[in-house]
Parts: structure tokens; C-alpha cells; sequence
């Protein structure tokens, strides 16, 4: 599928719909508001929010924004290390229901018994981990620099949280140090099969394959390209191949596709984010109406939480360059 949107329609109920997106914009405008908004969020997100992005650069662009108040239209984590990177802001979840599974699947409780049992390893926890979770850590990574923060680190021992996929992409990019690698997995990418690439594969024979490092390690092996979801549509926009099949949430394909008008993309049907999709225009109206619910973090946890950031950023600063798509709405 190459000229049309993949998944669910842009517009449900057209004429209501715009008359919501037209209160949040006039809305956003008087309370000073900035709307944020994940890769994978649906296109009619996409289009109120100022800037659209991965976790990683969102965040930075929370922590430097002018506004006071940030409404964040992603997932629970997410949202949270908005709140940690910019403490003094108002940080609104779109919708507080939208927990991921994945951030889920690890405790602070968990942590503490591995560090007890690995003394000497440095923990590396993916961004997509709760605030509690982050106190445990070392160092935080995202996909984008995953590789290059575990080879910063002077320990030979590394234990690797939450995601399975992401800790042995690690694992075979730095093959000298030894990874213990928690057993979480993001329900979406975990979910493609390598036939599921194999059949697109087969039909689009020309295709060039980009895969997210959250995908499984058979699916990785297939891949031209590994990159994080900015990664991919910078790749996709300046690559001079024309025909692309790409392995991650069905929203990123989507955009590529208006993107990049002169060029086909073939994604895998079933990869679509319940959790990302449970954020709709009725929310974000009513976060600017009522400034609710709002991220309320402990002092302590917000001082613990961000060091493992700021490490990272400190790491990492050079892959961090993307800030987002800005949306002119
Ligand atoms: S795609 Fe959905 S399930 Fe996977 S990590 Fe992101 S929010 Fe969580």
C-alpha cells in the first residue's frame, strides 16, 4: 500500500471533529499552551500538536519550551520524563489511561533485586521506564543510541532493562561485555514475525527493509537499516532508493507516505499502538480546559529520575540532534 493511509481512517466524523480540533487550537493559544505529540500518535493528534517526535527529542523540546504548560499526548513514560526534564512546567497527560505494557514490565522492586545480585554491573535502562524505575538506574538509553551509551560505560557487566529486543541488538553490537538482558518486549514490535517481512518482501522485491531495534532478532537480520522511528523518516526522506518496507508502528509509515509523495512504503498491517491510539481530540480539549490530570511526581524522584538522563544526554548528545517535526496547524 503506497498512496494511501494504512490503518484507521484520518477523520472518523469529519465536521464534529473539526470543530473539536478548532477549540484546541483557540484554546492553546489562550492558555499559552504547547502540544506535544509521539510519532505513533494518530494523524488528527499529529496535526493539533506544535511538535510531533520521538520520546527522546520531545522531551528536550518540554525542558526548553517557553510555554508553561506542555500538554503531552503519548504514553504514561513518556509523559513522565517530560515532567522530570521540565519540573517547573505544568505537564498534562492527553490521557492518563494510555499506560504502555512495556514500561510496565519491570519494578523498581525488580531492579533493586538484580543490582543486589550483580553488584558490579552498571544499569542501562531504556527511556521507556517509569520515574520509579529510572531512580534505579545508571544511565538511560533510547533506540537511537542504545549501542553507543553501553559501549561509553567502564563496566564489563551491563544489565540491560526492559526490552529483550532492544538488550540483543546491544548484545551483538557490543559483543565485549557481557549483557543480562530483562525479558519486557513492546507488544507491537514484538508481534512481527519474520514471514510477516518476508511476504512484503517477496512482493516488493526492490524494497528497501528498515526495522526498528524493538523488533525481534530474526526480523532485525532482515533489515538494511536499524534506526529508531526520527531515524527512519530522516532515512526514508533522504535515501535515494524509492521503495521502502518498513518494520515499526503503522503511524510512522503513514507520515513517510505523505512525506514523501515520490516514493512507496509497504508496512506491516497488524503493528498499530492501542495504547498510543487511546489518546483522542476530546482529551487534549479537555486537558487545556480543565489542566488535568496533570504529572505530579515526588521532588526526590524527579532529582533521582533525571541524573540517568542527563547522563545519557551527556553520552548521547550527538545522536539527540533531531527536535521533532515542527507542525504549522
Ligand atoms: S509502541 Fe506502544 S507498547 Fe510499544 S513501547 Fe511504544 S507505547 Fe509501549
Amino acid at each position: 500500500m503506497s498512496d494511501l493511509r494504512m490503518g484507521a481512517a484520518l477523520w472518523d466524523d469529519e465536521l464534529p471533529q473539526l470543530k473539536v480540533v478548532e477549540k484546541i487550537l483557540k484554546l492553546k493559544e489562550e492558555r499559552n499552551a504547547l502540544i506535544l505529540a509521539h510519532n505513533y500518535q494518530s494523524a488528527e493528534i499529529q496535526f493539533v500538536a506544535d511538535y510531533v517526535g520521538d520520546t527522546l527529542s520531545l522531551s528536550m523540546l518540554a525542558r526548553d519550551a517557553e510555554q508553561p504548560i506542555i500538554v503531552f499526548c503519548g504514553p504514561d513514560f513518556m509523559v513522565e520524563t517530560a515532567k522530570i526534564l521540565a519540573p517547573d512546567k505544568i505537564v498534562l497527560y492527553a490521557n492518563d489511561n494510555a499506560r504502555c505494557p512495556m514500561a510496565a514490565m519491570i519494578t523498581p522492586e525488580d531492579l533493586r533485586t538484580l543490582k543486589k545480585t550483580h553488584p558490579n554491573a552498571k544499569v542501562v535502562g531504556y527511556i521507556n521506564t517509569s520515574a520509579e524505575c529510572k531512580c534505579e538506574m545508571d544511565i538511560c538509553c533510547a533506540s537511537a543510541n542504545a549501542v553507543k551509551i553501553v559501549r561509553s560505560l567502564d563496566a564489563e557487566d551491563i544489565i540491560f532493562v526492559p526490552d529483550q529486543n532492544l538488550g540483543s541488538y546491544v548484545r551483538r553490537m557490543v559483543p565485549e561485555k557481557t549483557i543480562l538482558i530483562w525479558s519486557g518486549f513492546c507488544s507491537v514490535h514484538h508481534m512481527i514475525h519474520k514471514e510477516d517481512v518476508l511476504d512484503l518482501a517477496r512482493a516488493h522485491p526492490r524494497a528497501r527493509i528498515i526495522v526498528h531495534p524493538e523488533c525481534r532478532p530474526e526480523v532485525v537480520d532482515l533489515a538494511a537499516a536499524v534506526l529508531s522511528t526520527d531515524g527512519m523518516i530522516m532515512y526514508a526522506a533522504s535515501s535515494e532508493d524509492r521503495e521502502f518496507i518498513v518494520v515499526t508502528e503503522l503511524e510512522v509509515v503513514n507520515r513517510m507516505i505523505e512525506d514523501n509523495p515520490d516514493k512507496e512504503f509497504h508496512g506491516i498491517e497488524k503493528a498499530y499502538c492501542r495504547t498510543q491510539k487511546k489518546v483522542k481530540l476530546e482529551n487534549v480539549l479537555k486537558s487545556l480546559e480543565t489542566l488535568a490530570p496533570e504529572v505530579s511526581l515526588p521532588g526526590d524522584v524527579i532529582e533521582r529520575a533525571r541524573l540517568p538522563i542527563e547522563r545519557m544526554l551527556a553520552v548521547g548528545r550527538a545522536e539527540l540532534a533531531t527536535q521533532g517535526v515542527k507542525h504549522d496547524t
